[in-house]
């Protein structure tokens, strides 16, 4: 594909108006561009919607539009597709995710500019997330026959039952996926589900269809048949609606609200659903932890992404012997981020992603300001630097009645607690409804593993944010409560994606009497045998 993006480094200004209307307005994207991208999708409402970038407001596309009638389209080639993929062998389709590798790393200046101009991220955070689908494809490219191929398990009689366990596609996965990392989570649930045999319909958010869309590119030439990742546009609850009464499976990210919609959804048609939902991070900082490193890894932890990641930091509690010198340490690191809203390197944060998510912020930060919080970092929007810029934001005196106690802010704010000892620490991070993803800051590793057990956190980061564990594709990866059900990433981020069948061959016995047995005599023969597998330490 030829890609014509403005080089990195450029502010790809072009202006406030909509080509589509002013002519002397132009597209920060190349037109032909865009409308390869926007060829994978099956639209035919005849309906566009503008995308602008968050960088600068600038013009990126007109997105066509899908109907109902086109998920039901999406459906029906998915499913022909799958037929044929099902029986494509799986070193075949493994050999696909390692090619998908390589074009990710090799595309990544073209992926990182269209995240980039989609979200308005810093180029290391958009960095991260092809990072992250590459090392997704390159893991299920390695293991996927270790999680999916034919298992033996035990057999009722002891070398006379032999049980095999398959595991089946589920048949076509949906795939729901949010605006904060749009080509990383367009993909990486769909990379476990193509892998184990399905096909998938994919919804992508509004916000950002272009990243998803790469990624739908890169899967054609890393081989995968055009039918069997279908894509469809438009409104959230009509079309990711239709495709929830679709799909044999749903894979969902976003927020907690909407993910309790899929789950009705699915519970009326009884299938399956993964759902990665939102959260209120807790990090916790130990009396004996490195501070430079605490200090660096709370930066990462609050503002990744100006703080719109789902494993973020929201509250970070810190022991009281150590609070003041975290605390300046933390502060003095936010105060030297770097803020721009350019493609190049070099930037340690971006703008949020939209008014709505600007709104939000300042409604928490302005809240928590009106009821008595202290700001001891940021606390106000930058709109010199670009529409929907907030700053990096450090509060302590946070208290329940303010909104940012206990709802996600899902932006770049975070607020400091004092704890006198880790037993209080570690109930007040499990308060709330969610347990998403937690850190403990130590330099005891055996300590800090043992107070992991008792965080409600679906994963724990020790002496780190959230990296270890979400790059750790070996590793499962969800939340425990509210935020969410299910695992993505390991054997369980793909094993979801199928039916465990199991099929028993029986030789010579049978279940019941046989040579004239009567029924009473076959079941004191049953009952010794019971007695007797039992003494020899059978299952
Ligand atoms: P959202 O729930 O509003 O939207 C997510 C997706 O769902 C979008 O594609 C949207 O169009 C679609 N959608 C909206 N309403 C729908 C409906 N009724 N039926 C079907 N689909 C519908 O979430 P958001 O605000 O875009 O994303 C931010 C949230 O996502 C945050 O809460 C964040 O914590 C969470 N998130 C979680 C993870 C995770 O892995 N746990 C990762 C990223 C984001």
């Amino acid at each position: 594909m030829s890609a014509s993006i403005p080089p990195a480094g450029d502010p790809a200004l072009t202006g406030p108006g909509d080509p589509e209307h002013d002519p002397r307005a132009s597209y920060a994207l190349e037109p032909e561009y865009a409308g390869v991208l926007t060829s994978h999708l099956v639209a035919t409402a005849g309906t566009t919607a503008a995308v602008r970038s968050p960088l600068n407001d600038a013009p990126l596309a007109h997105i066509p539009q899908s109907t109902v009638q086109d998920v039901a389209e999406a459906f029906a080639r998915a499913r022909r597709a799958q037929a044929d993929w099902a029986r494509t062998p799986l070193p075949v389709r493994e050999r696909a995710m390692l090619l998908l590798h390589d074009l990710v790393l090799r595309h990544q200046d073209e992926i990182i500019d269209l995240i980039q101009l989609e979200t308005g991220k810093a180029r290391k955070h958009a960095f991260d997330e092809l990072v992250h689908v590459a090392l997704t494809a390159r893991y299920y490219g390695r293991t996927a026959r270790r999680h999916l191929g034919r298992e033996r398990r035990l057999g009722v009689v002891p070398g006379l039952t032999r049980v095999d366990i398959n595991r089946v596609p589920k048949g076509v996965v949906g795939i729901i996926s949010p605006w904060n990392y749009p080509f990383n989570l367009a993909l990486i649930d769909g990379i476990a589900a193509l892998v184990a045999g399905n096909a998938v319909v994919a919804k992508p958010d509004a916000q950002t269809m272009l990243s998803a869309l790469l990624g739908v590119e890169l899967l054609e030439q890393a081989g995968i048949p055009r039918d069997l990742w279908q894509v469809v546009a438009g409104d959230g609850a009509e079309i990711g609606g239709a495709i929830v009464e679709r799909a044999d499976y749903v894979c969902f990210t976003g927020s907690t609200a909407t993910g309790r919609l899929i789950a009705r959804g699915c519970a009326d048609r009884l299938i399956g659903c993964s759902l990665e939902l939102g959260g209120k991070n807790p990090m916790l900082v130990l009396r004996d932890a490195d501070l430079e490193r605490a200090a660096e890894g709370a930066v990462r932890a609050s503002f990744s992404n100006s703080g719109q990641l789902c494993v973020s930091m929201e509250r970070i509690f810190v022991a009281d012997q150590i609070y003041d010198r975290f605390v300046e340490r933390f502060v003095a690191r936010t105060d030297a981020m770097t803020l721009g809203s350019t493609l190049g390197w070099g930037n340690d944060m971006g703008p949020l992603i939209s008014q709505q998510q600007l709104d939000t912020v300042t409604d928490h930060v302005d809240d928590a300001v009106r009821k008595g919080v202290r700001v001891l970092a940021g606390g106000i929007g930058r709109p010199d630097l670009g529409p929907y810029f907030f700053e990096p934001t450090i509060r302590e005196g946070v208290s329940p009645e303010m909104t940012c106690f206990g709802k996600e802010t899902f932006g770049p704010v975070v607020s400091l607690y004092r704890f006198h000892d880790e037993a209080d620490a570690i109930s007040r991070a499990n308060s709330g409804e969610y347990g998403l993803n937690a850190s403990i800051y130590s330099q005891d590793g055996a300590r800090a593993r043992f107070l992991a057990r008792h965080l409600k956190a679906g994963t724990v980061n020790i002496n780190e944010a959230f990296a270890a564990t979400f790059a750790s594709l070996d590793a499962p990866m969800g939340g425990m409560r509210q935020s969410g059900l299910g695992r993505r990433q390991g054997a369980e981020g793909v094993r979801r994606f199928t039916e465990t069948q199991a099929v028993a061959t029986q030789r010579l016995t049978r279940f019941g009497p046989q040579f004239g047995m009567s029924d009473e005599s076959y079941a004191e023969l049953l009952d010794a045998n019971l007695h007797l597998l039992k003494k020899l330490r059978r299952a």
